[in-house]
């Protein structure tokens, strides 16, 4: 699962299915994700301090990550990721379908350099 806060996303199921937008966080334990005004609920708040006037609040409910696919910032099609490593031994993300690198995961390290 290679999904990170700040991708941008297109939403492959629910209310919000086919629209594109940038995932606020990842919840990796619980494989969701909260996606920028994807999924809107309306919490209903009590009165209290921080909330003084209670009511409805409309904020973004978390997403199954199964139902994002990641949109490749340089092809723009929704593809799956893939993990490689560079000549430095960099592990990076790449687009699975123009292999065009999508930032990297891991700091280098000289065993997975190229020899
Ligand atoms: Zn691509």
């Amino acid at each position: 699962m290679y999904i990170r806060t700040g991708d941008t996303v297109r939403v492959l199921a629910g209310v919000d299915r086919g629209k594109q937008s940038r995932v606020i966080s990842v919840d990796r334990a619980a494989g969701k994700a909260l996606v920028e005004g994807i999924a809107r609920i309306y919490k209903h708040v009590r009165r209290s301090q921080k909330h003084p006037q209670g009511g409805r609040l409309s904020k973004e409910a978390p997403v199954q990550l199964s139902n994002l696919a990641y949109v490749c910032s340089s092809c723009g099609k929704a593809t799956r990721l893939g993990a490689r490593f560079t000549a430095d031994g960099t592990k990076e993300r790449y687009c699975k379908k123009c292999s065009a690198s999508a930032g990297e995961i891991a700091p280098p390290k000289k065993a997975h350099a190229a020899k």
